[in-house]
Order: C-alpha cells, then structure tokens, then sequence
C-alpha cells in the first residue's frame, strides 16, 4: 500500500522536523542563559574595576594633599606664621571635593592643633581615634584609613579617617596629619549603579571592618565580618569572581571582588542569580511555550494525517471491492455463472474492432437447447436450470484459448465467441460442444433424441470497417435456425456473405478458406465440415 506508505513517511518527516525544532528552541534557550551568565561575570568585573578607580584616585588626591600638608608644616619658617597664615600654606593642596571633609594636625597628645576648615575647635582630644593610636604605636609611617565613626564636630556625620605619622628628625612620634571622607562619597558613588533588586556593592577594611556598603541594610556602622567570603577569597588573589551561597535572604549571588591597589580596602559587587535571569526567564518561557505548542500542534497534526490516510485508504479499498465485484456482478450470468448478455455485448463490440485492425477472423457459435419448453413441462423448471447450468459448463470447459469467450445470451440460448479462429476450428469446437451435452446422456423422454441435446449454428466473418457486428450475429442465428430446422442436435454454417473476401475464396462446402493469400503460396489444406454423428 504504497500511498500509506508515504503518509507513514510524511508524518515521520513531520514528527522529526518536530523534534528538531524541539532541540533547536532548548539549544537556544541554553546558550542564551550561558550567554546571559557570561555577560553578568563582564558586567560584574567592570563595575569593580571602574569604582576601584574611582576610589582610587579621590583617596589618592586626598593622600597627596595630606603628604603636602606635611611637608608644609616640616618648612623652616611654617612655625612663626601667623595661624592663619599657616592653616593656608599647610592646607594650600586640600580638596575641595563634596564629600571630603577638614583635614587636621593633631600633635603628639591627640589634641588638635590645626584644621583646614577653622570648624574643628582647637585643642579637641581624640586621643582615643584609631587614626591617631595606630599612627602613635607603630612606626609604620604610610597612609593609613580608619575605621568608621560617628564625627564629633558638626552634626556627627558618619567619616572615616585618613592620617599620616609626623615625626621628629631623629623618629619620635610627633602627632599626625590627617583629613575626614564623610562615608555619603561612596553613598553617593554606589547609589547611581543599577545593580537590581538584589544587588548590592561593599567597601570594607582588609581586617573585616565594612566601610560602606550599598543598599545599606540595618547592619551598624563599623559592622566586623570577619568570615566573609570575600576577606577569604582576598588572601587568595587580589581580585576574583565567585558564587555566593544564599544568606538569610535566600539569593544566590555572583560577586566580584577587587583589593583597591595600594590600599587596605577590599571593593565588591554583588548581583543576585535571580536578577541576573529575570529576564532569561521570560525569554526561556516565552520561547518554550511558543516551541512546545508548535511541536505538539507538529507531532499531532502528523499523527493525524496518517490516521486520516488510513482511513480514507480503508474507505477506498472498501469502495473499490465493492465497485469490483458489482461489475463482476453486473457481467456475470446469476444461474450459469458465465457471462451474460451484456458482458457478451461488450466483448463482441471489442472483438469485432480488433479483428478490423488485425484483419483477423472472428467466429460465433449460437447454441440452443432442444425442446427445452417441454423438458420444463416435463421434468420441472428446477431441473431446466440444473441442466442450463450444465450446459453452460461444457461449453465453458470447451473453449481452449483465454481469448474464447462463453455467455448466455438468454433463456436456453448459449454463445461462444471465438476471435482468430478459422470456419475449420469454430466447427470443430462447436461439434464438441454439441457431443459432450449429448454424451451427458441427461434423460430427456419427450424429445425424440431422448436425450437432453443442442443445436448450434456457427458464423464467421473477416470483418472490414464500416461493418456491423450485429450481422454476425444474424448469421450465427440463421444457421441455428437452419440446424433446428434440419432436424436438431447438429451444427450448421453460415458463411459471412458481407465478408466474403475477393482474394480468398470461401467454400461453403469445404467450410474453410481456399487459395493463397498470395498467389503462389501453398494452399491451406481444406477441411470438410464435420458432419452429425461422425465422432
Ligand atoms: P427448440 O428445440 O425449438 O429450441 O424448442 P424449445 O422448447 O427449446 O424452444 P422455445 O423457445 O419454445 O422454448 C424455450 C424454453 O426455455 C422456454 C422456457 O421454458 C425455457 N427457459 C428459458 N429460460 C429458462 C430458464 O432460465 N430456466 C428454465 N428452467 N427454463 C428456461
Ligand atoms: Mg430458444
Ligand atoms: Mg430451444
């Protein structure tokens, strides 16, 4: 069944191009979150680079001015100044920034002696500062930041402090320099990056301290973290990338970290895995619904088409057997099963023509049976169509080629067509035919053979065109009408009068063509019609 055959294939073409397309959308959908991930890790890595250098060089200006300040206040004359006058030269470098407070001399005792801005009363104790303890008890005479605090000038700004150790010629500690960042710079410079909603960025002292952080939660000023896992992952390298696990608020996040250069500060910036693929998320629903449905809508449709074939092949298969054996039926005699008389109309019609074209003989037995009324009379309809039957059968199995065909042509009324046969072999058939039912012996008392017999009349034509098969026919008929009159159970020969061809004569006695067809050919031997009761 060839046509399920390509539906089958069709709709496996269909289920494939389905799963093909199903692999393709979860490949996309795939490289897209990578995608997506991989330019979190860039985004991440930039922004701490870039506010590493922000920071870098606000505190680095701050720095130097703090190095000028302390070079100004070692120059020779800076001591007989006028306060003011010194509090210019010292400071001359200070910045001006927004966000950076006075800077400020302490001497040896903590006590303040100079302050860039005139706001911080002379003589104020902060002895206890980290800035200034740290810078006291160590030697170490670079920069250094200190943890956050609360001021304790103006309106108690939260600041950290950066301060540097001044000493004597020979090394004694002889009070610092130092200068206020108010902790809003990096407010102000974390709070413009859009980090989402769960982001977050975090300045912190390499001891733990967190500086700032943004958004700034509860957690206190001067909060330690002592275990956070950026300290942790700093003392491995300088700068870095990792996944965090997810604290209290249950958001895994990608931080990037930087230790600023030069600096005892660690930078890093959080994004949330939720925000990073918040959008991803969209992306992948949006494009697995639209897949899923295309390859269901796929796969079904397909499924279905080779159902629907199925199906509709069924029906036609259906159809066509039965369309089949109507015609069969509407050819086929009911009682004798041979064919009938439209199924001999037809054949004959068919025959004739191809005789035309092949210049071919055709020759027609009519076969009827004898005294067949009073056989029914006698022996009962019944048995008529048993011996009909009969009758039918032997003429059947007499006919030899595939081309011969039998039907009956009504009531107790036979034919045999028998295409390219010479009068020599339709004669012969048909006294067969007529010998084989006489031979069956079938008791028929009231005819006066006794027995049930037929009578046939033979015709043949060589037809031409223009010429009607019905006169064959009438030819068949006249010679059965001859037989019966001749007394029954024999054959008669009608010779075609309308075919009689002029180069080849017919003998009506000899029942078989004479002469050459072409002069010189040797002459076909003729035979002599067979007469009743010779074989
Ligand atoms: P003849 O020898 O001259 O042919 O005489 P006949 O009786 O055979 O011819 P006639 O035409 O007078 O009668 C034909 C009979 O065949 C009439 C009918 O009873 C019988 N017959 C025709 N068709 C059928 C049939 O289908 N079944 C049966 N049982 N008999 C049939
Ligand atoms: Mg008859
Ligand atoms: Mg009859």
């Amino acid at each position: 069944r060839a046509p399920l055959k390509v539906a089958t294939w069709l709709s496996g073409t269909g289920i494939v191009v389905g799963l093909a397309i199903l692999v393709f959308g979860v490949n996309t959908v795939i490289a897209s979150r990578s995608d997506t991930w991989r330019r979190a890790e860039q985004a991440t890595t930039n922004l701490a680079l870039a506010l590493e250098q922000d920071i870098t060089h606000s505190l680095s200006n701050f720095n130097l001015a703090l190095i000028a300040a302390q070079d100004a206040f070692r120059l020779p004359g800076a001591s007989v100044l006028s306060p003011s006058l010194r509090q210019a030269v010292v400071f001359s470098r200070a910045t001006a920034q927004a966000d950076f407070g006075s800077m400020f001399m302490l001497d040896r005792d903590g006590r303040v002696t100079l302050d860039s801005n005139s706001t911080v009363p002379m003589g104020l104790d902060v002895s206890d500062r980290d800035y200034f303890t740290v810078q006291r008890d160590n030697n170490y005479t670079g920069l250094y930041i200190s943890r956050p605090f609360h001021s304790r000038v103006g309106e108690g700004e939260p600041s950290i402090a950066l301060s540097r150790r001044m000493q004597t010629a020979d090394g004694e500690f002889d009070g610092i320099v130092g200068g206020v960042v108010r902790l809003s710079f990096f407010k102000h410079l974390f709070e413009k990056l859009d980090l989402g909603p769960h982001g977050s960025v975090k300045i912190m002292r390499t001891d733990g301290a967190v500086i700032s952080r943004f958004p700034p939660g509860n957690v206190a000023i001067d909060a330690e973290m002592p275990g956070s896992l950026v300290l942790k992952a700093s003392a491995f390298a300088p700068s870095g990338q990792f996944l965090a696990p997810p604290t209290s608020d249950r958001q895994e996040r990608l931080v990037s970290y930087r230790v600023i250069e030069g600096l005892p500060l660690i930078l890093n910036v959080a994004l949330a895995t939720e925000d990073i693929f918040s959008g991803w998320w969209y992306q992948a629903i949006m494009i697995g619904v639209l897949i899923i449905t295309l390859c269901t809508a796929n796969i079904l449709l397909s499924l279905l088409f080779r159902h629907e074939m199925k199906l509709r092949l069924r029906a036609e298969a259906l159809l066509t057997d039965s369309a089949d054996k109507l015609a069969v039926l509407a050819l086929t005699d009911g009682l004798t099963q041979i064919g009938n008389r439209r199924a001999f109309d037809a054949e004959l019609g068919k025959v004739w023509r191809a005789a035309i074209r092949a210049e071919q003989p055709v020759a027609l037995l009519m076969i009827d049976a004898d005294h067949f009324k009073t056989y029914n009379d006698t022996q009962g309809h019944q048995a008529g169509d048993e011996v009909l039957s009969h009758i039918a059968a032997c003429i059947k199995q007499r006919l030899r080629r595939p081309t011969d065909f039998a039907a009956r042509y009504g009531g107790e009324e036979f034919v045999a067509l028998l295409p390219n046969t010479e009068a020599e072999g339709a004669l012969e058939i048909a006294e067969t035919i007529r010998t084989t039912i006489a031979r069956a012996q079938i008791a028929h008392p009231a005819s006066p053979h006794a027995c049930v017999t037929v009578s046939v009349g033979v015709a043949i034509a060589l037809p031409q065109h223009g010429q009607s098969e019905a006169l064959l026919i009438q030819d068949a008929d006249a010679a059965l009408y001859r037989a019966k009159q001749t007394g029954r159970n024999r054959i008669d020969f009608q010779k075609a009068p309308f075919a009689l061809n002029q180069s080849r004569p017919f003998d009506i006695d000899q029942g078989a063509w004479l002469g050459p067809l072409i002069e010189g050919d040797a002459a076909p031997n003729a035979v002599r019609p067979p007469q009743i009761g010779e074989r």
